[in-house]
């Protein structure tokens, strides 16, 4: 056979490598990049954050990033080459074949449980070739520069609860997804987009009231005084909380966080310990506004709305992608299946959206600033916002200087020395501060 005979399988695989190529080399190039910039800036404290920020912090945290970089690199090449080897070594048409044809105690499969087995034995052993990572992640990485809080024995409880999760909740979505698939026609796309959706709505409502149980305590916050100060801010702002939780995240780590979960009933706002051992009531006020502004600038629902227009998309693209023979032959498939579908956009995805990541981050970016000056607004306490983030950032090592293009690729949240800036902007606004309560 020569190439031009085929064409479309040879061009479906070389277009692919050609995009996987490059989003290796953007993706490595910019790492490369980021290292270079903080090696060279070693122990030095941006100017914005002079006098905030001690030297030997910075040093320290410019180690942390190096070691994560250095260790992101080797991850990602492994799972390059991981990707690689599912997609050209034969071994998926070998396991279709295998399933299908049934062998050992298992009886021949075809259909939905064909399907389903397929992309379970798939899932498992992509996330088994990726344990050692994130042993060495948490055991070595983690350990050595003191935040790992868990013992091995905990860590693979963790583990064996979150594939019992994974189970519990997977399962049936995956198995309503190819039952969509197969039984609802020319639109199963429509149908498979409800039925995620409606799933994800769901877990959005009982994630934080079943699941995140499973892993850490969350106990209502019992400093009464800081509780009633929140209620209060919270009461100012007409946000109706069901709860002020804090969660032992120090059972697991040193990093330290706040966030907001849940919709309607479940809807509670979530403290780590290791935040509240580390920042005054003040700070932690501020904190709290900053997540409020999320909620009263809609940005949660925003998301949300975002994800699902996604989805629908990514929906539709596959409906494309179904009725494409080439696809599957260029992949050395014997014919079209859903789970030689799923399974090739799983892994061969990834080369097509890598771009569309400094769309989402700078959205999210955009988000924060929004959501500061909100906090700035409503608790008028600049000062303190801007020294409860220096203390976030000092306590979770965060790179004082990332280099420019990555950050601006990556980043969710704006870098340190930029969002303090604008935090300042926003408290020119505010009117000249009255009574003696406010500072
Ligand atoms: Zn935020």
């Amino acid at each position: 056979m020569n190439w031009a005979m085929n064409w479309p399988m040879n061009g479906i695989v070389g277009i692919f490598l050609v995009l996987f190529a490059a989003k290796w080399l953007v993706e490595n190039g910019l790492l490369w990049l980021n290292l270079a910039h903080v090696r060279r800036a070693g122990a030095s404290v941006p100017p914005a954050l002079a006098g905030r920020i001690e030297p030997e912090a910075a040093a320290k945290s410019a180690r942390y990033t190096l070691a994560r970089g250095r260790f992101g690199f080797l991850r990602g090449l492994f799972g390059a080459a991981l990707a690689l080897v599912l997609l050209f070594s034969g071994v998926m048409p070998w396991l279709d074949r295998v399933l299908s044809g049934g062998g050992g105690p298992l009886p021949p499969l075809d259909g939905i449980p064909l399907s389903a087995v397929f992309l379970i034995v798939l899932g498992a052993a992509s996330s088994l070739a990726g344990l050692p990572f994130a042993l060495y992640g948490t055991f070595v990485i983690e350990e050595r520069f003191g935040f790992n809080r868990q013992t091995a024995r905990g860590w693979i409880a963790d583990r064996l609860k979150g594939l019992a999760v994974a189970a519990v909740l997977g399962l049936p979505l995956l198995w309503g997804v190819l039952a969509f698939m197969a039984h609802a026609g020319r639109w199963w796309w429509l149908w498979v987009f409800a039925f995620v959706t409606a799933y994800q709505l769901a877990l959005v409502w009982i994630v934080p009231t079943w699941i995140a149980p499973l892993f850490n305590k969350f106990s209502p916050l019992a400093d009464l005084e800081l509780k009633e100060r929140l209620e209060t801010l919270a009461k100012r702002a007409g946000f109706r909380t069901r709860g002020l939780y804090t969660m032992d995240a120090s059972r697991r780590t040193g990093h330290s966080n706040a966030y907001f979960t849940g919709l309607g009933r479940t809807k509670r706002i979530v403290l780590f310990d290791t935040m509240l051992d580390r920042l005054t009531h003040d700070q932690t006020l501020s904190v709290l506004a900053h997540e409020i502004g999320h909620y009263r600038l809609r940005h949660i629902a925003r998301r949300l709305a975002l994800g699902v227009g996604t989805t629908l998309v990514m929906l539709y693209v596959l409906s494309l992608l179904e009725r494409w023979p080439a696809l599957y032959a260029a992949f050395g498939f014997a014919g079209p299946s859903h789970h030689a579908l799923l399974a090739l956009v799983a892994l061969g995805g990834g080369a097509f959206t890598f771009y569309l990541s400094p769309l989402a981050a700078w959205y999210s970016r955009r988000h924060e600033y929004e959501a500061d000056a909100y906090a700035v607004e409503l608790a008028r306490m600049p000062g303190a916002l801007k020294s409860a983030l220096v203390e976030f950032s000092d306590q979770n090592l965060s790179n004082l200087n990332p280099h420019p293009w990555y950050s601006a690729y990556y980043y969710s949240h704006p870098a340190l020395p930029q969002r303090l800036a604008a935090i300042d902007g926003a408290a020119v606004h505010l009117p000249p501060v009255q009574g003696a309560g406010e500072s």
